[in-house]
């Protein structure tokens, strides 16, 4: 089983925070829309099992109009073996989800909305130049669920500057109102290079406040596990059977295909990425050559990959597939190096598998580099 990945390289405005690739000159959208058609037919050989999974990310791209959407769907139908009922994701921002456009959603095999909500606080959305306003956040999650949707998840971001205690409480309890069976939330991080950095280093802005974003993950993670919500990763809560597929595949290590600018793939030995810039990305698919860079996975990196994501999710670090997959000295050394974090009761090993304890999801970055072959 595989996963396709679709990067939406265009948004309205730019968001302070994100550095992901993204254009808000919307004039070439449907050109580029016609090259990941063909991109997507260029590496059609790529993917050997079934398609499993489908997943619109950006970038934003309920920026897309029914026919671009469309002809995307038509091309995988016509080149790839998806299964029958595929978990198929399009991420979509409040402000883009009016009645009509999800009417028109309804028409195409679209089934899971991940909505990009970020707070329901004015204010927070202000600091982050989102693109909507606190009553269209509501307002889309409603949209949505009211024309038949149920697989809907919505993001979330804590510890803002803006974002109090009181008011973090208040997000929670309305993402729960709003009975959404699946929350994605993240700290507000700083990245470089981004408004959000310029500003901090401005002193137009305060540093992101760390205690802050500790408390909140704790609130996050308490209010959302006494609402059935599962952590199955380390950002992301989901209800019983509506984890997202299409992650957890990644997470597993399944194979997946990233077609778009700046899009990453991953066949299980390599890893793959497209260059990130959407006027080339057009001239090279036209010269029919995909612009992308190839690496092979050393054993280090391979080791350190199942390190790093098994460690933030419940399937934990499979030590039968360290065993099987890598020379002994690796079990080996995993093993010593875990000592310590036993002994501090940050992991836990539970049927053959590394696990973070509670006290350990707080650590759980600096508890895998600590784990990390080097070398
Ligand atoms: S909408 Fe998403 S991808 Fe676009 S700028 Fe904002 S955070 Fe970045």
């Amino acid at each position: 089983m595989a996963g396709i990945y679709i990067h939406i390289p265009f948004c309205k405005q730019r968001c302070t925070y994100c550095d992901f690739h993204f254009s808000t000159q919307l004039k070439h959208k449907s050109e580029l829309m016609e090259m990941i058609s063909k991109e997507l037919i260029l590496r059609k050989n790529e993917i050997t099992g079934l398609v499993e999974t489908i997943y619109f990310g950006g970038g934003t791209p309920s920026l897309l109009d029914l026919n671009e959407l469309n002809s995307v769907f038509e091309t995988i139908y016509r080149h790839y073996p998806v299964i029958e009922n595929p978990e198929i994701t399009l991420e979509a921002n409040p402000d883009d989800l009016t009645r009509e456009k999800v009417r028109e959603l309804k028409s195409t095999p679209v089934n899971r909305f991940s909505i990009g909500i970020q707070s329901f606080f004015d204010e927070d959305l202000r600091l982050m130049n989102r693109a909507h306003n606190s009553r269209e956040a509501i307002e889309s999650v409603k949209v949505v669920q009211d024309s038949g949707f149920e697989n809907i998840t919505i993001d979330l971001i804590y510890g803002a500057q803006t974002t109090s205690d009181e008011t973090w409480k208040k997000n929670l309890e309305t993402a729960l109102e709003l009975d959404v069976p699946h929350i994605s939330s993240y700290a507000l991080t700083v990245e470089p290079k981004t408004v959000l950095d310029f500003q901090i280093k401005n002193k137009t802005l305060n540093e992101v406040d760390e205690e802050k974003q500790e408390r909140h993950f704790k609130m996050l993670c308490q209010m959302l596990g006494e609402n059935k919500f599962i952590q199955y990763e380390i950002s992301n809560f989901g209800k019983e059977s509506y984890f997202s597929k299409h992650n957890s595949n990644y997470w597993k290590g399944k194979p997946y295909l990233g077609i778009g600018p700046s899009a990453h793939s991953f066949d299980g030995k390599s890893r793959s990425w497209n260059l990130a810039n959407n006027a080339v990305y057009i001239r090279k698919l036209k010269e029919n050559e995909v612009p992308n860079q190839i690496e092979i996975l050393s054993e280090n990196d391979r080791f350190n990959e199942l390190v790093m994501i098994g460690l933030r999710t419940i399937y934990g670090i499979d030590l039968n597939r360290i065993q099987k997959d890598f020379p002994e000295e690796f079990y080996t050394s995993l093993m010593k190096e875990s000592q310590r974090f036993l002994s501090d009761e940050l992991i836990q090993i539970n049927d053959h598998k590394i696990l973070l304890t509670e006290k350990g999801k707080f650590l759980a970055d600096g508890i895998a580099s600590g784990l990390f072959r080097v070398g």
